[in-house]
């Protein structure tokens, strides 16, 4: 796991695993995680690796209900996971989901947990939205992410110029359709992010990154060009520069037929 300071109130993990970010934010007595990373011993060392930074954990927060982004609680059993209302509205439509999910990924890759991933009572948080943190001095902005699946949350953070999109503007990863996702939900949500970017200095993608402000908005005008060839083209839309690899080609498949059935 690879841990940045960003800022001194402001904290990014990123994960051995497809390099799924985890953003730790602070504000006074306050802080709260965003996302989470994959492996067990990343998760066991990121308390400690907040708490030598002096970063106190008021809660979790998830961009989207996909599992690989749920784990906090593996980190802190007693905190609460709040997310966008999209997301919860998913979590209680598909119990269990994330659990099997992240079982099928343990099996496969001969990975052990301690114990069962628990998300206790999930706290729906209204989209559009702002959450209050150190003592209201501070609020961090939720806006609509959807697209990559049917649910999300970009949280802005409008005192430090970050932006922490969920699986949006990947440096990694070309853009996904997961299930319940779409391509017109997907270039919707680029435009609306197209604003957020501007108003940042840095961008947390879900994978990879932290990067700043105008290699995001490169990577979103591929990104369009990508979804409106796929739109058109299918399967003989080009895949962004320096985003071709096999996982990648996996995954347009995906998309192929995912804007074909
Ligand atoms: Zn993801």
């Amino acid at each position: 796991m690879q841990v940045t300071a960003l800022d001194a109130d402001l904290i990014v993990c990123i994960s051995a695993f497809w390099q799924t970010t985890c953003t730790a934010v602070r504000a006074g007595e306050e802080g709260f995680v965003i996302d989470s990373p994959v492996l067990p011993h990343e998760l066991d060392a990121l308390p400690h690796v907040l708490g030598q930074a002096g970063f106190p954990v008021s809660g979790l927060l998830a961009t989207h209900g996909d599992w690989d982004h749920l784990l906090g609680r593996f980190a802190f059993p007693d905190a609460s996971l709040g997310c966008g209302e999209s997301t919860a509205v998913r979590l209680r439509a598909e119990p269990g989901e994330a659990q099997r999910e992240l079982r099928d990924f343990d099996d496969e890759h001969y990975v052990k947990r301690p114990v069962p991933l628990s998300l206790g009572a999930v706290q729906s948080l209204p989209v559009p939205g702002r959450l209050a943190l150190g003592d209201g001095q501070r609020e961090l902005e939720l806006h609509p992410a959807v697209g990559h699946t049917p649910d999300g949350a970009a949280y802005l953070i409008p005192w430090l110029g970050v932006l922490v999109c969920g699986d949006y503007l990947s440096p990694v990863e070309i853009p996904w359709l997961s299930p319940g996702g779409s391509v017109e939900a997907y270039l919707l949500t680029l435009e609306r992010l197209r604003a957020l970017v501007e108003r940042v200095d840095t961008v947390v993608p879900g994978h990879g990154g932290p990067i700043p402000r105008d290699e995001a908005l490169r990577i979103l005008e591929e990104d369009v060009s990508y979804l409106r060839a796929l739109a058109h083209r299918g399967a003989e839309a080009p895949l962004p520069d320096g985003r071709r690899s096999r996982s990648q080609r996996q995954i347009h498949d995906q998309n192929v037929a995912a804007v074909t059935s």
